[in-house]
């Protein structure tokens, strides 16, 4: 069996690898020149480990990655702290897995390395415009043409394969711009701020920002509300002191960490509406293609992981009737990306509340909870980080 690949992002070579290391041949369809992510972190929960795990890449990544011991949960305008929710030692006793931070870059090397040793072909510069299902091989039309056993559409959020195949509407705008920026810990006289995940919360914003590399660079992402996404493109080289002023006046650490910016991107954040269905015949979407959500819960790349792997076993068990895996890969895949989807929508409110008093309050019951009961607000993931998709067998 062929599978043609459309998009080389982390979805599409974690589909690639774990289809050619079943032994299906693959080829990749990557419109840019060369594989790239922007520079910017990523937080694998167990959840996405497992899938690396699995696929052989648990020595490489883990070399790449750092373990944080807690996301700490803090008031941005006084730097109070709110809540801590336990990772390190927690989530391994926990979910029998770790929760790491990496480069995105790091991730995609270490795909693309498990991609060329599993014998995928990789097309760069190639862009795939339509793909016409005729009930038999399906054809590929565009930079270059191809006839493969099933297309699997990892296009993301822009994927043109969903607005054509499966009926979706545009991208919709969430509501959120992101600053992305990475800063070399060397700008920072002492480290600004213990290894761990900060996320300080604010009206209307919020900022993330976690060590990588070994604590070698701070990646630091900013949230920001507004009513419209202006610009032309959607993402744009951002406004370092656009920036600053967003967070004008929070507390030490927020204006440090800001002022040591010099270069830094803006993102406006889209989703889509939960699919219905993600496969027709011999074509599946997978990933941000299919599920784009927002970052709050940092599962866009982890499902597209999941995805991966469960879109692997289903058509390994099926070499005969492509069709067939690729239903039983959105069968076993559809619920959980859209809970998570929903649920990511939701969990950024409570980061920007406004209102001082509610604020006040969900502060309160967020440090009541991390006191009275450590651990029980990791928990409050379980449903998220502690499935593994790995272990289940492949539907009959
Ligand atoms: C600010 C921010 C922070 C985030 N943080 C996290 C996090 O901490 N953890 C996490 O799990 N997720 C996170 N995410 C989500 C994550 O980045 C995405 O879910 C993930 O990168 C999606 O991967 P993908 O492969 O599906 O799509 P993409 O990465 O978008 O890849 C699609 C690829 O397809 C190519 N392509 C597109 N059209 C065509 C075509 N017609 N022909 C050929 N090639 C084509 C593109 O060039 C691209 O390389 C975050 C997202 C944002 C915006």
């Amino acid at each position: 069996m062929e599978i043609a690949v459309i998009g080389g992002g982390i979805g599409g070579l974690a589909a690639a690898v774990a289809l050619a290391q079943r032994g299906l041949g693959v080829v990749v369809h990557e419109q840019a020149p060369a594989l790239g992510e922007v520079g910017a972190g990523l937080q694998l929960a167990p959840n996405a480990v497992a899938v690396l795990e699995a696929l052989g890449l648990r020595d490489a990544v883990e070399a790449v990655a750092s373990a944080p011991e807690a996301v700490e949960l803090r008031d941005g305008l006084s730097g109070r702290p709110v809540a801590r929710v336990p990772l390190g030692s927690t989530c391994v006793a926990r979910y029998g897995r770790p929760y790491w931070h990496v480069h995105r870059a790091d991730l995609l090397a270490a795909l693309a390395a498990a991609a060329a040793e599993a014998g995928v072909a990789i097309h760069l510069g190639s862009r795939v415009a339509a793909i016409a299902d005729a009930g038999g091989p399906v054809r590929l039309e565009g930079t270059a043409a191809q006839h493969a056993d099933a297309a699997i559409a990892a296009d993301g959020v822009r994927s043109a394969i969903r607005g054509a195949q499966f009926g979706g509407t545009s991208p919709r705008f969430t509501g959120n711009a992101a600053w992305r920026a990475l800063v070399p810990a060397g700008r920072f006289g002492a480290p600004p701020l213990p290894r761990a995940a900060t996320v300080f919360m604010g009206p209307g914003r919020h900022l993330v920002a976690y060590p990588l590399r070994g604590g070698a660079v701070w990646n630091l992402v900013a949230v920001e509300e507004r009513a419209a996404w202006t610009e032309e493109s959607w993402s744009a080289p951002g406004d370092r002191d656009a920036l600053r002023h967003a967070f004008a006046g929070w507390a030490e650490p927020v204006p440090t960490l800001l002022a040591a910016v010099e270069d830094c991107f803006v993102w406006g954040l889209f989703d889509h509406p939960p699919l219905r269905s993600w496969a027709k015949g011999r074509i599946a979407l997978l990933g941000d293609a299919c599920h784009p959500m927002t970052p709050f819960l940092a599962q866009g790349a982890s499902m597209a992981l999941e995805d991966a792997w469960v879109l692997a076993a289903e058509l390994a068990a099926r070499r005969n009737d492509p069709a067939a895996g690729l239903a039983a890969y959105e069968d076993r895949r559809i619920a959980r990306a859209t809970r998570t989807q929903t649920a990511a929508a939701r969990s950024g409110r409570v980061y920007h509340l406004a209102n001082p008093a509610l604020r006040g309050a969900a502060h309160l019951a967020l440090g009541a909870a991390s006191r009275l009961a450590p651990g029980a607000l990791t928990g409050r993931f379980d449903w998220l980080w502690r499935a593994n998709v790995v272990g289940a067998a492949a539907t009959d």
